[in-house]
């Protein structure tokens, strides 16, 4: 099952926030759960096959979840898109909303129920079991919001669940009916102190989720109280794997993904020694990707890693079979994610590719950084940071992808904006700064040693090259990536050239976990 949120929002009219809608895809077609006015444009501006929708689901009668029922059949009644089609279009949702339709309709003879294809309604009884879609098994709970309001459980036929509350207030009924979603869509109206009981609160969320234990956790239903806040690196969200705060129009954030294995490794204990390696995997996929992740795991030199920063991971990506690298590898590897990619230089380009970091660990405060200056073509470059909980201490990582075809001083200035970026978490913080930092020329390796020592920060690694190419049967190497280290001690490092998956070799190094007596 795949989900677009369409709309994040209330009610009340907000800039980056539409009224409540959630495009479902399932293997046996394609369904809307709540219809808000803005829902019909939504599907529209996010380009997803309104025209053959199959199935409506309404929670329930307040108008940010039904409005744009009625302007939606009269949409389809008259659109030249939707003249041809026969497939049935199926409407489900509690008793009474046949009525509402009807009252509307007659209102003015808007004839909304003579359209070119047939449209079914049906009711539906709380706690009835039914089909939303053919062999989406689909079962409801009345929600203490309003008399007729219910959430709704699917269960498609891989096993996968997806719950959605829509509104309601805290039940303990509500968390054995949600308990084992894959995917818990919960409404979280309030950061707190509520001022009714028939919404939740971020307490109330996370004491849902925290039961029902999801591997994907998406709030929605958020009222402008929760405006600037960066709830995707709220720390509260990351026990849950991928945690999705959407600001549903604002399409820069979702080049920032979080997740996590559905099975997470056992992580080294605090005290051991902890691995870290950088690689610029040039998007590798495929079966490539499957033997790194074998390499992460056994290789002499870069195996065993608790924490890894890699550059140039593709997710949405032609050349890569549109595979979510990151995720693959973190299945792989069975750790917790984070990648971010820079955002397209015109909007009908496809993603560019991203950087990640991966970690044994839980990761927090995750933050993605457009890194200043464009390169050839208006290309952004970014950085991604997370906080690790090592031992006693945090450490503050960064994977950072540099642009290459810019003048030195700017790339100077691209990895000052990761420094400032560390500067938010006090001059103690121990980090680790990592990536492709692209320092083609002599005079870029040496400013960037004196920056980074300016800032405490040491690396255990000389100017050997990272990185090999042949051009005109001529050798190249040069040295782009890095590992630097502040607050923090390496025991051994080194450059592993036995792995030829990339034009980039793999650094590595072994840290002392920082608080433990050396
Ligand atoms: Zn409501
Ligand atoms: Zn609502």
């Amino acid at each position: 099952m795949k989900l677009v949120v369409l709309g994040s929002g209330t009610s009340f009219p907000h800039p980056h926030r539409a009224a409540a809608g959630y495009w479902l895809e399932a293997e046996s077609g394609r369904a809307l759960l709540d219809i808000s006015a803005d829902a019909p444009h939504r599907m529209a501006t996010e380009d997803l096959d309104w025209v053959n929708l199959n199935a409506i689901w309404l929670s329930h009668f307040h108008l940010d979840h039904i409005g744009g029922l009625a302007p939606f059949l009269f949409g389809t009644r008259a659109a030249p898109q939707t003249q041809q089609r026969i497939e049935p279009l199926r409407i489900f949702g509690p008793a009474g909303f046949i009525k509402i339709l009807q009252a509307i309709d007659q209102a003015n003879h808007y004839r909304l129920l003579e359209q070119p294809f047939p449209v079914k309604l049906k009711e539906v009884e709380p706690g009835k079991e039914f089909e939303l879609l053919p062999g989406l098994k689909s079962v409801t709970f009345s929600t203490p919001h309003t008399r007729e309001s219910l959430a709704i459980r699917l269960k498609d036929k891989s096993g996968s669940v997806l719950v959605y509350t829509s509104d309601t207030g805290f039940a303990d009924e509500l968390v054995e009916f949600a308990k084992g979603a894959t995917m818990l869509l919960t409404e979280c109206s309030f950061r707190k102190n509520k001022p009714v009981k028939t919404h939740l609160e971020l307490a109330d969320a996370m004491q849902l989720a925290n039961k029902c234990e999801p591997q994907i956790l998406v709030l929605s239903h958020l009222y402008s109280e929760w405006d600037g806040i960066d709830l995707a690196s709220d720390s509260h969200l990351h026990n849950f794997g991928e945690t999705s705060v959407t600001s549903d129009i604002d399409r820069e954030a979702r080049l920032l993904e979080i997740g996590r294995a559905p099975k997470t490794q056992a992580a080294p204990l605090p005290g051991a020694n902890i691995k870290v390696v950088s690689y610029n995997i040039r998007w590798r996929s495929g079966d490539d990707l499957h033997k790194l992740a074998r390499l992460l795991k056994d290789d002499p030199e870069i195996g065993g890693a608790a924490i890894l920063g890699l550059q140039e991971v593709d997710r949405n990506k032609k050349r890569s079979g549109n595979q979510n690298s990151a995720q693959i590898l973190a299945a792989d590897l069975g750790m917790y994610y984070a990648w971010a990619a820079p955002p397209a230089p015109k909007a009908d380009r496809e993603e560019e590719t991203g950087v990640a970091i991966f970690s044994a660990y839980p990761l927090t405060n995750v933050r993605r950084l457009v890194l200043p200056h464009k390169g050839p073509g208006g290309r952004r470059r970014v950085a991604l940071g997370a906080t690790i909980k090592l031992g006693r201490s945090d450490v503050r990582v960064y994977s950072v992808h540099s642009e290459t075809r810019i003048p030195v001083a700017c790339k100077l200035e691209q990895i000052k904006a990761v420094i400032n970026d560390l500067a938010h978490y006090g001059k103690d913080m121990p980090a680790v700064v990592l990536g492709d930092l692209n320092t083609w020329k002599p005079e870029a390796v040496a400013k960037t040693f004196e920056l980074f020592a300016a800032e405490s920060f040491h690396t255990p690694f000389d100017e050997q090259p990272t990185f090999f190419r042949r051009e005109l049967f001529i050798p190249i190497d040069l040295k782009l990536d890095w590992i630097w280290l502040r607050n923090l001690e390496s025991t051994s490092n080194g450059i592993d050239r036995t792995i030829k998956l990339s034009d980039h070799f793999p650094l590595w190094l072994v840290l002392r976990t920082p608080g433990e007596p050396g």
